[in-house]
């Protein structure tokens, strides 16, 4: 069938949660990249967090200073932002809705203050997913085997992550990533599934009805 004939859809905002070290960010990243998964943008956060040695400014983060997160909150140029771990973090309104605009699906890798935000403007259209850890032990030591951050700063994510594992019924899906492969297909089954949604499509009805009306030869 020719693309053009199929019925349009809305686009959508997937957002993924989790507690620190639990592979969300792996996830988005890959998913993001991957070939097969054309029309989704990640949408790029800025925060006040400083940079670790393997991140890039403007493909992990948009690193800015207090004083312009502030006035990003005050010019109301944030979708939704919070305080994580003691910094600022916040989603840049612009790409977001010039990505919607086109057709095109957003995923967002924020916290459940930001999910909560998000999902009073638009729910309709928001797909929320939460990744779980196996274990606490497990979380931990991933925390430390990714040993980009100071003991201090582990020991604070890690008293953090209860918090935010408690948050974990505003999802509507959760996925307990102790295998990565699986957890990424888990993640990918989701957005085809979503995708197709009835309530999502935009002229289904006028498509039917196309269909229905089809003369033979
Ligand atoms: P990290 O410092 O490990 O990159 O991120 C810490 C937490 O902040 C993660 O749970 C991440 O999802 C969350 N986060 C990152 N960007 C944003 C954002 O733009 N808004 C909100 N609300 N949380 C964010």
């Amino acid at each position: 069938m020719a693309e053009s004939m199929r019925p349009a859809r809305r686009g959508l905002i997937m957002i993924m949660s989790s507690p620190s070290g639990a592979g969300k960010s792996t996830l988005t990243r890959t998913l993001s990249k991957s070939a097969a998964e054309t029309n989704l943008d990640l949408s790029i956060s800025v925060t006040t967090r400083p940079k670790r040695p393997s991140e890039i400014e403007g493909v992990h983060y948009h690193f800015i200073d207090r004083a312009s997160f502030d006035e990003l909150r005050e010019r109301d140029e944030l979708l939704e932002w919070a305080e994580v771990h003691g910094n600022g973090y916040g989603t840049p309104r612009k790409p977001v809705e010039a990505s919607l605009k086109a057709g095109r699906d957003v995923l967002f890798d924020i916290d459940w203050q930001g999910t909560q935000q998000i999902l009073e403007r638009a729910r309709e259209d928001v797909v929320t997913i939460f990744i779980l850890p196996p274990s606490m032990a497990e979380l931990r030591s991933r925390l430390v085997r990714r040993a980009e951050d100071a003991p201090d700063i582990i020991a604070k994510r890690l008293a953090n992550a209860r918090d935010e594992i408690a948050r974990w019924e505003v999802y509507d899906y959760v996925i307990v990533n102790d295998d990565l492969e699986r957890a990424y297909e888990a993640v990918r089954s989701i957005l085809a599934a979503e995708r197709l949604k009835r309530s999502r499509a935009v002229g289904l009805g006028d498509f039917v009805e196309r269909l229905l009306n089809e003369t033979l030869p």
